[in-house]
């Protein structure tokens, strides 16, 4: 057996520091037979269960190795309804690639790459596989077109009912296309696409509604006659430190930066949108988005640091993406914490004062916490800061609905097998339930809730 996996081809980051197109060019057909043949079709096979959606891993990669790579998109599309965005976005390190039994010798089998590559080519040659259930008149509303209001949507769909999503922005997609920057995520050739399926399945999308403003979910049951609601609105609220100038000019929300960049489409000359084209950013914070901003800042032409109070153990962003942002020169100032943004006499960013931190006992998170070292003030030269210290759900949808409860931190409670809130006929999943969590959890809470409207609604109306 092989112990390394089959390399994935990238763009050279020289080259795509200076464009948006995809990182990762992914297998062609040569490569993903020849990764799936590392595989050892376990017959207890831990990688599944690992898995947030449970898909069939074994079986698709058998199908593969068969050549059937069209019978192993099948298999995949049982559990997901976006495989080639989970393909390029999981963290497959962390769950199925994470128990894979290879990995005990040596590479665990790149499953996300040979998931991305079925996806692909199964799009790529129109394989239709889509069964469906004969219509049972029954409407369903979902709110928010993320990776929860999708796979909700999808699984409804499939099961015979009239769905209609309901999104805010212009765009379906949630983060999918306001956050996750292109290079990372092709928008046109893998979101678009595979809301495209959904859309064949039945499922409707109304965009530039916001409920709770244009209309709420109370006049939805009333006057549309929705039999049950899914709250999928995600957790785009996002938090900053509360120092001193932070509300200078050049200060912003990494969510901010990211939609103006990416489904604002700032970076294009053709588009009009006004964003900060920082000479120096500095990105606060060390996540995934931290990473995203950073890379695209570097392609909007600024030398781009990432401000971390922790180490580079403790990141908690992917590792893939922090290689990738080292490669494209992003630079790393680990152990540092802001304390103050510095700004000119016409208010505008020119710096950031921070101190240097060393790493104490661990705290609630089980991660070392980070100590102010006295006396160890400097500053940053910067014309802008984005900020990325994570999101929380708008309060909007809890507040203007009766009798949704939710935690302290804004995130609606549910009961955890069906996924229903306090009020009877809303089901709930996703960011707006957990906080910012990751697509695959989205896209398992949309299904959980799925299985949990069905199951309401035959009881109470289909009896
Ligand atoms: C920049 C960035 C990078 C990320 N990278 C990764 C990654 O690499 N891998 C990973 O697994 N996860 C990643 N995540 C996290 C992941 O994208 C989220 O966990 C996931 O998208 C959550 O899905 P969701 O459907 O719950 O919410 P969202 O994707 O946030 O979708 C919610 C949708 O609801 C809409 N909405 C909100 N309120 C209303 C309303 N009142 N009425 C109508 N519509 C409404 C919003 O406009 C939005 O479209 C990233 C997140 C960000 C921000």
């Amino acid at each position: 057996m092989r112990l390394n996996k089959v390399p994935v081809r990238e763009q050279d980051p020289e080259v795509r520091k200076k464009n948006f197109n995809e990182v990762s060019f992914g297998y062609n057909m040569e490569e993903a037979m020849s990764e799936a043949e590392r595989c050892l079709n376990c017959k207890k096979p831990k990688c599944v269960p690992a898995c947030p959606v449970t898909i069939d891993i074994p079986g698709f990669i058998r199908e593969l190795k068969d050549g059937n790579v069209g019978e192993a998109a099948k298999v995949i599309a049982r559990s997901s309804c976006l495989p080639a965005v989970c393909g390029r976005v999981c963290p497959q390190e962390e769950q199925c690639e994470g128990d894979c039994i290879v990995g005990l010798r040596g590479e665990a089998v790149n499953i996300g790459k040979l998931e991305r590559f079925v996806a692909d080519w199964s799009r790529q040659n129109n394989i239709e596989f889509t069964e469906k259930q004969p219509a049972n008149g029954m409407k369903v509303a979902v709110i928010g077109s993320g990776p929860a209001g999708l796979s909700c949507a999808g699984d409804l769909a499939k099961m015979g009912y009239d769905v209609t999503i309901f999104e805010a922005l212009h765009e379906p997609g949630g983060v999918l296309v306001y956050g996750i920057p292109e290079f990372r995520l092709p928008k046109e050739a893998v979101v678009r696409e595979e809301i495209n399926l959904l859309k064949k399945l039945g499922v409707k999308l109304e965009t530039n509604v916001i409920i709770g403003r244009t209309v709420t979910i109370e006049e939805l049951f009333k006057d549309e006659d929705f039999k049950a609601v899914f709250v999928g609105s995600g957790a785009g609220l996002p938090k900053f430190m509360g120092i001193p100038g932070e509300n200078s000019n050049g200060v912003m929300s990494a969510n901010e930066y990211l939609t103006r960049a990416n489904l604002m489409k700032a970076f294009r000359n053709d588009y009009d949108t006004p964003i900060t084209m920082g000479k120096k950013v500095a990105v606060v914070g060390a996540g995934n988005v931290a990473m995203d901003a950073a890379r695209t800042a570097v392609r909007l032409g600024a030398e781009s640091y990432i401000v971390y109070r922790r180490s580079e153990k403790e990141i908690p962003a992917r590792i893939e993406e922090v290689h990738h942002a080292k490669e494209e020169g992003v630079i790393f100032n680990l152990l540092v914490n802001p304390v103050a943004i510095l700004a000119d006499e016409r208010g505008w960013v020119k710096g950031l004062r921070c101190v240097r931190m060393e790493l104490g006992e661990p705290d609630e998170s089980g991660r070392r916490r980070p100590v102010e070292m006295k006396g160890s003030e400097f500053d940053i030269e910067c014309d802008s800061v984005i900020m990325s210290l994570g999101t929380s759900p708008n309060p909007l949808i809890a507040s203007t609905t009766e009798g949704i409860n939710t935690n302290r931190h804004g995130c609606i409670l549910i009961d955890e097998a069906s996924g229903e809130s306090s009020r009877e006929g809303i089901f709930a999943g996703g960011d707006a339930v957990t906080g910012s969590a990751t697509v695959i959890l989205a896209m398992s809470a949309g299904r959980k809730a799925a299985a949990g409207i069905d199951k309401y609604i035959k009881e109470k109306y289909m009896r």
